[in-house]
């Protein structure tokens, strides 16, 4: 497959030659050496796009549609590959990606492939006499960054709408998990969408990632990653005033109320928080029991933590893989660490497997422990199988666990009762919210944060008129003089 840099439609070298070393989590092997875009490549990319978007803006709505359902049909016919691609990059079990990762991101491009022409504007009613109508522009080059945990699946977020939209995008893939995107790239080759309109450039977020956010001929930047490198988008993107739409960190509390239904509630909050190694912003990483039902659950719940079978990502029995980087590893470690030094309770986990087949690996035991509501570990997003556990008395004391967080993404609740489910969904401070179930996503249903988490929208109409623009049109339909200036 190909390792190079995709610009307007031709895969080449980077100009100053660098290449980055990618790595198969699972065992620490080289798998592949691809070409390391820098600031120069990005400025070839966006001329490309900017070139290309006039005739991309100008196609039929329906024809854009079209090319993003054959990419999904072809996604679709590549699940095996693509697959095998994702798990062996990411560490992700393979299970999971044919279950979830693969089908997730046909879903997507078939949904914005259907939406393309499905996005209208407004008539406003305004003075008589004029008529007032609002169309949706594209923005036209937009600029995209993708993490490390769902590469694949967030290609699909992220370039679905932008190009249904009738923006023509430059999209840098993580260093660390580049390879399913790059196929995406060729699969998008294949099924004929024109050159310029789609450029892949893998490369490190500090060289091509920030040139790409500071650059003036980009409209907007959406970015998906840490809090901390969206400021810095933030701070690149004042140079032209662009667009930022950003999908940050996440803290989410995961409430089980006395009522709940218990095998219900250990199943989905193990989901919550365990699978993709805990590495998603919308893990439920912070397990909020009331008092009465907090030992049967845990009793449950730490037997089936200690029974997840890690292993190699490419065995159909693995549940739980590696994690994507040793860097990560070492920071997950360190907040075990920091979680021991603050006194909290391990009831599992806390260090890396035993089994000497998986010690080459980035891999680390599922992890759960008791610990203050204040206590670092409450507080700041540790990105692994990794979850705290406090406990309530009453409904004000759970929402305000809840709300103890500087985030605002995931969040979920496991109760029997309909108007406490209502009364929190209201009440708690989160982009989404999960009633006696967790971490569903949908291409039809807006995904983002409050607070920290970010701004924007991915998915649904939300994402489509965030990678537009409204342009009021006023027309003088009485032909009338107007009362100014009259001679
Ligand atoms: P990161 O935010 O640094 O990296 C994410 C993406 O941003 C990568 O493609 C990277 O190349 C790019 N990037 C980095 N610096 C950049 C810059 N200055 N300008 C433009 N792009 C830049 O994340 P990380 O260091 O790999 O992980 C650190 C923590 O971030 C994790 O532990 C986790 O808490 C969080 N994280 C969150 C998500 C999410 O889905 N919201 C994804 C990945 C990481």
């Amino acid at each position: 497959m190909q390792t190079k840099l995709l610009i307007n439609g031709v895969w080449q070298d980077a100009q100053a030659g660098g290449k980055i070393a990618v790595i198969n989590p699972a065992n620490g092997a080289h798998l592949a050496d691809i070409a390391e875009a820098r600031a120069e490549d990005v400025d070839l990319a966006v001329a490309a796009a900017k070139k290309a978007h006039p005739a991309w803006a100008a196609m039929a709505a329906h024809d854009r549609g079209q090319l993003l359902l054959r990419l999904a049909d072809r996604i679709e016919q590549e699940t095996a590959e693509l697959a095998r691609l994702e798990a062996l990059d990411t560490g992700h079990p393979i299970n999971d990606c044919l279950r979830l990762d693969v089908p997730r991101t046909v879903l997507c491009f078939r949904y914005f492939g259907g939406m393309a022409d499905k996005l209208q504007g407004d008539v406003v009613p305004v003075d008589a006499g004029f008529l007032n109508f609002v169309q949706r522009e594209p923005i036209g080059v937009v600029g995209q960054i993708v993490p490390w945990n769902f590469p694949l699946m967030f290609t699909s977020w992220k370039m679905g709408p932008a190009l249904a939209a009738g923006n023509c995008v430059v999209l840098k893939p993580t260093e660390l998990a580049p390879l399913s995107t790059l196929r995406i790239g060729e699969l998008m080759q294949e099924v004929g969408f024109p050159p310029g309109v789609v450029n892949i450039l893998p490369g490190y977020g500090q060289t091509a990632g920030q040139h790409l956010a500071e650059h003036p001929d980009v409209g907007k930047i959406a970015f998906t990653g840490s809090t901390a490198t969206g400021r810095r988008i933030v701070e690149a993107s004042a140079g032209n005033l662009k667009k930022v739409q950003l999908e940050l960190g996440g803290k989410g509390p995961n409430i089980v109320f006395e009522d709940a239904n218990l095998p219900a509630a250990v199943g989905g909050s193990a989901f919550a928080i365990f699978h993709n190694q805990g590495q998603a912003c919308i893990a439920g990483s912070r397990l909020i029991l009331h008092e009465n039902i907090a030992e049967a659950f845990l009793e449950k719940f730490v037997g089936l933590a200690k029974s997840i079978r890690l292993g190699d990502p490419l065995d159909p029995q693995t549940e739980m893989g590696p994690l994507t980087s040793k860097t990560h590893l070492d920071r997950v470690l360190h907040y075990c660490d920091v979680a021991r030094k603050e006194g909290a309770e391990f009831l599992c986990g806390g260090k890396q497997p035993d089994d000497p087949a998986l010690a080459n690996g980035y891999f680390i035991e599922p992890t759960v422990l008791r610990a203050k509501p204040d206590d670092t570990v409450n507080l700041e997003e540790v990105f692994g199988p990794f979850v705290t556990v406090t406990t309530f008395k009453t409904d004000a004391e759970a929402l305000a666990l809840a709300n103890n967080t500087r985030y605002g993404l995931g969040s979920g609740l496991w109760t029997a009762s309909l108007s406490r489910a209502h009364q929190f969904a209201n009440n708690i401070k989160a982009g989404m919210v999960w009633i006696n179930s967790y971490k569903r996503v949908h291409p039809a249903s807006p995904f983002g944060g409050f607070g920290e988490s970010g701004y924007g929208r991915e998915m649904g109409f939300e994402a489509m008129r965030d990678y537009t623009q409204p342009k009021s049109v006023w027309v003088n339909v009485d032909a009338q003089i107007p009362p100014f200036y009259q001679r």
